[in-house]
């Protein structure tokens, strides 16, 4: 997508703090971190969240949230516990509309959310 601004960090175009890419994932530290583990997992192909999604996106997010927890054992988080979130729509908080998963870890997390 020409404007999206995960999509310009996908293309190396607005630097970013890599932390895991492959064929279909970016891994990148938020720019405003929540906790002091944040990160944004950037699938590389523009879904604008969950209402985007079809059946041939089953497997990478699948993928997304097995490297979620891979990166969060790595990190040391396991065992006092991380939270996956994705926003979907600007009344729920989304304001990138490229779909995309934070991390968060380091912290106590409240429920309900805010
Ligand atoms: P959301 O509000 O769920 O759409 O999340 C968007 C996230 O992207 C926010 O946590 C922002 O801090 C983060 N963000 C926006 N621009 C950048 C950027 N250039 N690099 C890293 N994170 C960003
Ligand atoms: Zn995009």
């Amino acid at each position: 997508m020409e404007n999206c601004i995960f999509c310009k960090i996908i293309r190396g175009e607005i630097p970013s703090k890599k932390v895991f890419e492959d064929e279909r994932l970016l891994v990148i530290e938020d720019i405003t971190p929540q906790a002091p583990l944040h990160l944004l997992l950037l699938p590389k192909m523009h879904i604008v969240n969950s209402l985007d999604m079809t059946d041939r996106d089953d497997d990478l997010i699948g993928y997304v949230f097995r490297k979620a927890g891979q990166i969060a054992r790595e990190k040391g988080y396991a065992e006092s516990g991380f939270r996956i979130v994705q926003n979907n729509g600007a009344g729920a908080g989304q304001s990138v509309f490229h779909i995309h998963f934070h991390l968060l870890a380091g912290r106590g997390f409240s429920w309900p959310p805010g």
